[in-house]
C-alpha cells in the first residue's frame, strides 16, 4: 500500500454518485471529491445449476477458483482415457485466453504421456469463434488440430450433474431453435459465467451491460465527471486483462489529475490488451491488440507464431515485471 493512503478495509455495499458518497457494509458513508472504481469482476458460479456443489470433485475443476485450481492438474494427471471437456461461458470473462490455454496445456500433457489418442478433448464455448483476431485464430486452430480438439460454439452451459458426470449445454440449431445436449465427461474444466459486481450493476454508474459506464478513451464516467474506472469492472470493449490495466492506469491518472485542475482530458486509451496464450509445454503465442482488433505487438517478429522466447518471457520476465514495475506503477 503506497505511503499516505488510508486503506479502509470494509466492503462497499452501495454507490451513491448523486451524493458523492459510497456506503460501506457496516453502514458508514464515505464521501469523496473524485472516485476511481476498480472492483474487478464477479464470478457467478450459481448461474450453472449444480456447479457449486460439485466443484473440486467428480472431475469438475476450474482455474477460476483459487481453492480448486490444484484439482485441475489432478484431473488432467489422472485421466488416461475418455472425455475431457473445456468450457468457455457466454459472458465476458477475465482473461479471455484462460479458458483455452488450460486446454492446450492439457492436450500437450496427454501427448507427452502417450494418452492423447485415447482422450476425446472437446471445447464448448458460448462464443462464436475461437479467437477474434484471424492471425491468432489461425495458429490456435492448428493447435486444436494437433490436439484432436473438437470445437463447439454458440453453447451455453446450463447444468452439471457431478455424480453422473454429465453436463447440459443449450445451443442454437440452424433454424434458431434451442437444442439441448447432455455430454458425458470424465473431466470438465469450467469457467464460471461472469458479470460486473452486483453493487455496480445495480447502481446509477452502470451501463446497459452492468459495467461502469466510462468513455472508452478517457476512462471518465459519461454522466459523473468526477468518477473514473479501469480494470475488469470498467465498461471497456476490450479483453479484460492485467496487461490492459497496465496501459489504462497511466491514462486514468493523467486524466484524473487534469480533471482536478479543471483542464481538458488529453490522455487516451486505445483498447490495448494482451493475452499470453500458452499452447503447450515451452510454447506460447503472445497476442496483443487494440479496440479495432489491430495487432499492437511489442516485438519485431511475428507474434502470431508459437515461440519458446515468448514462453520464457511469460515464465521468467513477466512475474518480475508485475511485482517490481507494474504494481509500483513504473512500467
Ligand atoms: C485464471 C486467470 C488467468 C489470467 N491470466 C492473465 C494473464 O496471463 N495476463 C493478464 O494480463 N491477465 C490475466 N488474467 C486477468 C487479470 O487477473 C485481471 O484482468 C485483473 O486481475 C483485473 O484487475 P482488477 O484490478 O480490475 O480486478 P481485481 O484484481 O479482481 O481486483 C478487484 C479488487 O476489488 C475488490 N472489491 C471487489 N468488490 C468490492 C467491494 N464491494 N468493496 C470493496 N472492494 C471490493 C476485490 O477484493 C479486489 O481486491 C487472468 C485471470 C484469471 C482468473
Amino acid at each position: 500500500m503506497p505511503k499516505g493512503v488510508h486503506w479502509i478495509q470494509q466492503r462497499v455495499d452501495r454507490l451513491e454518485p448523486d451524493q458523492n458518497q459510497v456506503i460501506l457494509d457496516n453502514r458508514t458513508a464515505v464521501s469523496y471529491d473524485y472516485l476511481v472504481v476498480a472492483a474487478g469482476i464477479q464470478l457467478n458460479w450459481k448461474d450453472v445449476k449444480g456447479l457449486k456443489e460439485t466443484l473440486g470433485k467428480n472431475g469438475v475443476c476450474s482455474n477460476y477458483s483459487f481453492e480448486h485450481a490444484p484439482y485441475t492438474f489432478e484431473c488432467i494427471r489422472n485421466l488416461k482415457a475418455g472425455n475431457a471437456i473445456f468450457h468457455n461461458p457466454h459472458t465476458p470473462v477475465k482473461c479471455g485466453g484462460a479458458p483455452h490455454k488450460i486446454m492446450y496445456m492439457a492436450a500437450d500433457y496427454f501427448r507427452k504421456h502417450g494418452v492423447l489418442n485415447k482422450i476425446n478433448i472437446q471445447y464448448w464455448s458460448g462464443g462464436t469463434r475461437l479467437f477474434s483476431i484471424p492471425d491468432y485464430e489461425k495458429t490456435l486452430l492448428e493447435v486444436c488440430k494437433r490436439g484432436n480438439i473438437d470445437l463447439h460454439f454458440y453453447q451455453k452451459l446450463e447444468e452439471i450433474d457431478g455424480p453422473s458426470k454429465r453436463a447440459k449445454f443449450v445451443g442454437f440449431g440452424p433454424d434458431n431453435k434451442e437444442v439441448e445436449t447432455w455430454v458425458h465427461f470424465d473431466m470438465i474444466h469450467v469457467t464460471p459465467p461472469q458479470s460486473a459486481p452486483d453493487f455496480i450493476r445495480h447502481s446509477p454508474l452502470a451501463n446497459s451491460g452492468g459495467w461502469v459506464d466510462v468513455d472508452k478513451h478517457s476512462l471518465q464516467h459519461v454522466r459523473y465527471p468526477n468518477i473514473f474506472s479501469l480494470g475488469d469492472s470498467a465498461g471497456l470493449p476490450t479483453s479484460k486483462t492485467g496487461a490492459a490495466i497496465r496501459k489504462q492506469a497511466p491514462v486514468l491518472v493523467e486524466n484524473l489529475l487534469a480533471a482536478m485542475k479543471g483542464i481538458a482530458l488529453a490522455a487516451s486509451y486505445d483498447g490495448y490488451t494482451s493475452c499470453p496464450v500458452l499452447t503447450g509445454y515451452g510454447k506460447l503465442m503472445l497476442a496483443e491488440f487494440d479496440y479495432n482488433n489491430q495487432r499492437k505487438e511489442t516485438f519485431p517478429f511475428d507474434q502470431s507464431k508459437e515461440r519458446w522466447s515468448m514462453y520464457a518471457l511469460k515464465r521468467y520476465v513477466l512475474p518480475w515485471l508485475y511485482w517490481a514495475k507494474i504494481l509500483p506503477g513504473t512500467a
